[in-house]
């Protein structure tokens, strides 16, 4: 494999772009594998290439009912941050964080991830108040926090609404200066290039159909493109985890599925270099720009279950809203997209990297809306539970029992309802 580097830009450049290898393999299943890992989004890739990386497992196999990245890791807002507080999750995406922070380096690939700063408005005392407690937190746990007054906010970003007189009057922001963006689906691709050149087989187009078990072991998968074995098997499926959980003959899992939609405008000259996060009052809203320069943004659920890649109209108008009430500039912009992705969503609103009622069956899901940014660490995490059959300690409450324990990871406080926690 052609490594990516300055030398081979320019000699590339000079003999026609002739000297690049694919950048993965296009394989034909084999019958058996140590470890299979069933989704091929960002968590599933990075999973397997930790596996064979950190590892040294050397007979893998992810398989993706699409394309790579057709899932939720290409249909993101792309947001990355480690501001949680929650024990557990805190060291959690934090960990994550600094494996973005190497990402592009790690893998030979371009990720850009543009650590621009992710700005939180805040709108009332008790909420300063909060974000105080909260980002000391941060801080005090090695992690990067600030309070910003209103001045700095207004130097920092000019034209959001500061009008005294508006619905919700900002007041300032909490902010985490390390967290930005990134190219989502520069990140998959960089995940199956590194893994591919570590040997792992990703097989598209390979649905699972059917989960053969015998007793308390799974002993195959039927999939579309035959019986595939695999010593170990990892889940790792998103939106579509209660669906694989039901074919593994499981029952019923703490997760519903939700959709999330996002949306991009018009490409528009540079108008906002941070990440703004807008929510009060029921509202919820993020936005930031493009490297080409289209307003990206996202905001609420449907409100309803469903396992289709599609959006409703009542959430254009929520956004757009919200998208007026803090920056009234963007009045004349063009939509130009948007979709939506199937989200699985936990009753705490916490993920699962665990094991399950299964020997070698494996759980990395309930990754609500927000597991691009755990992308990274997920892998991390999940690889290690695999490779060594045993949670470490910082996911170690992340199983599924935890319910039964009373133990629940609640960020938000919202209580056990999915569609909620974000
Ligand atoms: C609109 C939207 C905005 C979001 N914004 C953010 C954000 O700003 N920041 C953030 O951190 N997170 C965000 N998220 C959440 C984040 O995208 C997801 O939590 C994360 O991508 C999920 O992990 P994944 O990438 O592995 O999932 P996916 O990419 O969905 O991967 C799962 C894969 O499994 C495959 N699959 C399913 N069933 C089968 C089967 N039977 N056989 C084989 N393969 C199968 C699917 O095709 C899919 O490719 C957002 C999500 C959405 C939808």
């Amino acid at each position: 494999m052609t490594r990516f580097s300055a030398w081979n830009v320019f000699r590339n450049g000079l003999s026609g772009q002739k000297g690049w290898d694919r950048q993965w393999r296009d394989v034909e299943p084999k019958a058996d594998y140590d470890v299979v890992i069933v989704g091929g989004g960002i968590h599933g890739l990075a999973t397997a290439y930790y596996l064979a990386k950190k590892h040294g497992l050397k007979n893998i196999a992810v398989l993706e009912k699409g394309w790579i990245g057709g899932g939720n890791a290409g249909r993101n807002t792309t947001i990355v941050r480690s501001n949680y507080f929650r024990p557990g999750n805190r060291e959690f995406y934090e960990h994550s964080l600094k494996l973005w922070e190497n990402l592009s380096h790690d893998l030979n690939y371009n990720v850009m991830f543009s650590q621009r700063g992710h700005v939180s408005l805040l709108h009332s005392p008790g909420a300063v108040d909060a974000a105080a407690r909260g980002y000391n937190t941060l801080r005090l746990t090695g992690s990067d926090a600030e309070i910003w007054g209103l001045e700095e906010l207004k130097q920092e970003i000019p034209h959001l609404n500061y009008a005294a007189n508006a619905r919700f009057p900002i007041l300032g922001a909490a902010v985490q200066r390390r967290a930005g963006t990134a190219r989502h689906d520069a990140v998959v691709w960089g995940y199956a290039r590194a893994a591919d050149q570590l040997g792992v087989d990703i097989i598209q187009n390979c649905e699972v159909l059917g989960v053969r078990r015998d007793q308390g072991r799974i002993t195959g998968l039927d999939t579309s493109r035959g019986a595939i074995g695999g010593s170990k098997i990892g889940f790792s499926v998103a939106g579509n985890t209660s669906r694989l959980w039901d074919m593994a003959g499981l029952g019923t899992l703490p997760i519903e599925s939700h959709k999330l939609q996002a949306f991009v405008t018009e490409p528009l000259k540079p108008l906002l270099d941070h990440v703004v996060v807008f929510g009060v009052g029921g509202t919820h809203f993020y936005i930031s720009q493009s490297d080409k320069g289209g307003m990206v943004f996202g905001g609420d659920l449907d409100w309803y279950k469903s396992y289709a890649q599609r959006g409703n109209l009542p959430i254009v108008q929520d956004v757009s809203e919200c998208a007026l009430s803090i920056l009234p500039c963007l009045g004349r912009v063009r939509l130009l997209r948007h979709w939506s992705g199937v989200c699985d969503m936990s009753m705490d609103g916490s993920h699962f990297i665990c094991k399950t009622p299964l020997d070698n069956l494996y759980l990395n899901a309930g990754w609500n809306y927000g597991g691009f940014k755990a992308g990274p660490g997920a892998g991390w995490f999940f690889a290690d539970l695999i490779a060594n059959d045993r949670p470490h300690e910082i996911v170690a409450e992340h199983d599924l029992k935890r319910f039964e324990r009373g133990y629940n990871i609640d960020e938000r406080g919202a209580g056990p309802d999915p569609k909620l926690h974000g």
